[in-house]
């Protein structure tokens, strides 16, 4: 293949790959966008393979075979619900990929052509080292955010006197390695910024709590595409270089966004201490004190909907958790049919990762063009006769417009409370993810509707049947 030819072809893909995320960002083109984003993989590894660089091709074979078995064997067994701590593994695999690509490029620089051991270019070096340390920091950081994610350790912050001390004297020693590595390369100071870059990566990541993993997972996506940019330096392979950056940068746009929707900044996620077990798992009993929530039963939800001419849903992680969606799509098909206007209202934080509601409405069949985000709903809720709030708390919280020293203080909310009545579906009375007790629980024109998500609306499904 000319050198023309290749470059052409990895143009197409990264324009490919551009036309992936703009498909990703409405789940009507979402599919498309899938498609793109697989076209331009397929054109990136076959113009990859065709370098005539590339001396045999039975380890490439068998590495293809192995990971793609197993990629596709986690992908069809995965719960939609586990989908962070699987994102999280799967970087942690690009942060290990760029760390054994820096360690082939230092040891054997001739096959990179960048120089040689000991006397490896000026540029490649920066490049190897910077590729090195973000890869190790990926590596160790996502296996922290896997293990908090599936709860193999705790998802409580861990913190200790002089924590920030110590990570900021270990960056300062990173930095310090990189600039040696540029001057001498040898292998004492390449393994020491190894070792220190897998340590603060570690060490970043243990105090921030379980349920701010998915904006660490977030992050540490875009750390992984920084890491393959580099990794595409060492290589002299434009596309990894585009791809990377592509992926670091979107996966720092969605951090912003996901920090933007909790009113929380990327400063506040990543020193810690917000939301461990407890926030995570549903919170401990909110403290009643003499306030009264009066319960009801599947047939007076019924009774309510059946009765109003325009009902708004409001899904949240409980409807993810109890995997509600299909239940709800059929209990909406009955109010529709029954000439009951019906919409879905999404906050841009309900659940546990962005997009999270969106994906589970399509997969219950929910029409797109019944759904709308916050802004777009959000005064309809004054004309609603009744709002159906399915395993969603904080995103409805009005304690965030009213306390300013709440932590979700200053989060834009959907006024559900607006509505004639908001039915509540929800195990108990317990906090969701901020920890924060909801007052709308309370209310004159609340009623809870206690039970798992689905369970409640099946029932609801056969009281208006
Ligand atoms: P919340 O976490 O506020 O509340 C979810 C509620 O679901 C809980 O109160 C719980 O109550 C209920 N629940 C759990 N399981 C079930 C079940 N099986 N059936 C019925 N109900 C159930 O969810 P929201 O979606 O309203 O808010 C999302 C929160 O997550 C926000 O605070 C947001 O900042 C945060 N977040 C979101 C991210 C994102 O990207 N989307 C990323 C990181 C954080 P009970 O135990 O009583 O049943």
């Amino acid at each position: 293949m000319s050198a023309q030819l290749t470059g052409f072809a990895y143009l197409a893909s990264s324009v490919l790959f551009i036309m992936a995320l703009k498909g990703l960002s409405s789940p009507e083109t979402a599919r498309q966008g899938n498609r793109y984003g697989i076209i331009g993989m397929v054109i990136a590894i076959g113009t990859t393979l065709a370098d005539p660089s590339v001396v045999s091709f039975e380890l490439i074979i068998a590495g293809l075979v192995i990971g793609g078995a197993a990629g596709t064997i986690i992908a069809k067994k995965i719960e939609m619900t586990a989908l962070p701590q699987l994102v999280a593994a799967f970087h942690s695999l690009v942060g290990l990929a760029a760390v054994f690509v820096g360690i082939g490029a230092f040891y054997n620089p001739e096959a990179y052509g960048i120089g040689t051991f000991g006397a490896i270019n000026t540029g490649s070096i920066i490049e190897l080292s910077l590729g090195l340390a973000i890869g190790a920091i990926t590596f160790s950081g996502s296996i922290i955010a896997f293990a908090k994610l599936q709860g193999l350790m705790s998802g409580n912050p861990i913190t200790f006197k002089f924590q920030h001390m110590l990570n900021a004297i270990i960056a300062a020693c990173i930095v310090m390695l990189v600039i040696t590595l540029v001057g001498g390369q040898t292998e004492g100071v390449f393994w020491s910024l190894a070792i220190l870059s897998f340590a603060i990566g570690f060490l970043i990541i243990v105090p921030i709590g379980g349920a701010d993993m998915p904006v660490v997972v977030s992050m540490l996506n875009s750390y992984s595409g920084w890491a393959a940019a580099g990794i595409g330096f060492t290589l002299s392979n434009p596309a990894l270089i585009i791809t990377g950056a592509l992926v670091g940068s979107s996966g720092a746009i969605l951090s912003y966004i996901m920090c933007k929707g909790m009113n929380r900044s990327i400063v506040n996620v990543l020193l810690g201490g917000f939301g461990g077990d407890t926030a995570a798992a549903g919170g401990a009993s909110a403290d009643t004190g003499d306030k009264n929530a009066k319960a009801g039963a599947a047939a007076d939800a019924a009774f309510l909907m059946q009765n109003a001419s325009k009902v708004i849903i409001v899904p949240g992680y409980g409807m993810a958790v109890a995997q509600a969606q299909h239940a709800l799509r059929e209990m909406c098909d009955i109010l529709k049919a029954e000439g009951v206007e019906v919409a879905y209202a999404i906050h841009p934080v309900a659940g546990r990762m962005p997009g999270h509601m969106n994906v589970l409405l399509a997969e219950g069949n929910v029409p797109y063009d019944e759904v709308f985000e916050l802004e777009e709903i959000n005064h309809e809720f004054a004309t609603a006769d009744v709002a159906y709030v399915i395993g969603a708390n904080d995103t409805t919280n009005p304690v965030a417009k009213t306390d300013p020293s709440s932590p979700i203080a200053g989060m834009p909310i959907l006024d559900v409370e607006k509505a004639g009545t908001v039915l509540f579906v929800k195990r108990s009375l317990s906090p969701g993810y901020a920890g924060v007790d909801n007052p709308l629980f309370y209310s004159d024109n609340t009623l809870m509707l206690y039970g798992d998500a689905k369970k409640m609306t099946e029932e609801i499904v056969q009281a208006l049947g």
